[in-house]
């Protein structure tokens, strides 16, 4: 049995060794992890560090919160092409910051057709911008390229679309703060060949590990957590979420 953390930042991490990090993923059976970009910068140097393990996957991509003026679409696109590269994003919307939601807006769609050009699939990010995101994906056709949704947290109505629009739905330790009813009954609506599982390290760890920092290992307990709701063994989660992965991602290791 392992799982696969679909979502986090390895190069975020501070003060742990690289080796211990995936030493301790693989103790608690997480033996791929996909290390998710935030901009252009912070995609060189997580490539830098961990491009030699097999078991680590990238995506490319600017998120909507670490804009800056000097962007390079045309560096960011040729990034983009390698084959380490599985996804694009993290991409989204984040209305956190109002201001720069025009430029924001206009990143989304870029990373949309680009997913779109050269095949990868989307991972994106919403924060209190749910219907904007759904009406751009709609509008840009990324039905086409198809994607995750990460870190999801909304209500059973905004899960349809999502399912609708062919997306996968990804789930972080969020689900270990949020009231137990709520999410069982979420997580019960989702099938389960749409779930994909993440921590997002180093944000958002879960129960029992609440503030303090993220990493990989800790997908295990997320990994139990739907497992219980959805009433199967964790052998079989892991067989259906990295199927899952594999389909979104068109990877061949499952
Ligand atoms: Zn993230």
């Amino acid at each position: 049995m392992f799982f696969i953390d679909s979502h986090c930042h390895l190069n975020l991490i501070k003060n742990i060794k690289k080796k211990i990090i995936i030493k301790k993923s693989l103790k608690n059976y997480i033996n791929f992890i996909l290390s998710i970009s935030l901009d252009i910068n912070d995609y060189k140097k997580m490539f830098k560090k961990f491009k030699y393990y097999n078991n680590i996957l990238f995506s490319c991509g600017i998120h909507p919160l670490y804009l800056n003026k000097n962007i390079n679409l045309r560096k960011f696109k040729k990034l983009s092409l390698n084959n380490k590269v599985i996804a694009i994003g993290e991409t989204g919307l984040d209305y956190k910051n109002l201001t720069f939601k025009p430029i924001q807006k206009y990143l989304f769609r870029y990373h949309i057709r680009l997913a779109k050009k050269i095949n990868k699939p989307l991972i994106v990010h919403n924060r209190n911008s749910f219907n904007d995101i759904v009406r751009i994906l709609k509008e840009e056709n990324a039905q086409k390229c198809k994607g995750v949704l990460h870190c999801f947290t909304g209500s059973k109505k905004k899960a349809k679309i999502l399912l609708d629009m062919k997306f996968y739905i990804s789930f972080s330790g969020i689900i270990t703060y949020l009231n137990k009813e709520k999410i069982k009954e979420i997580i019960n609506f989702i099938p389960l060949n749409k779930i994909l599982l993440e921590t997002d390290s180093p944000f958002l760890s879960p129960i029992p590990f609440k503030n303090k920092q993220n990493q990989p290992s800790n997908l295990i307990y997320i990994a139990k957590i739907i497992a219980d709701i959805k009433k199967i063994t964790l052998t079989k989660l892991s067989e259906i979420t990295n199927k899952n992965f594999c389909n979104l991602f068109k990877i061949k290791f499952c």
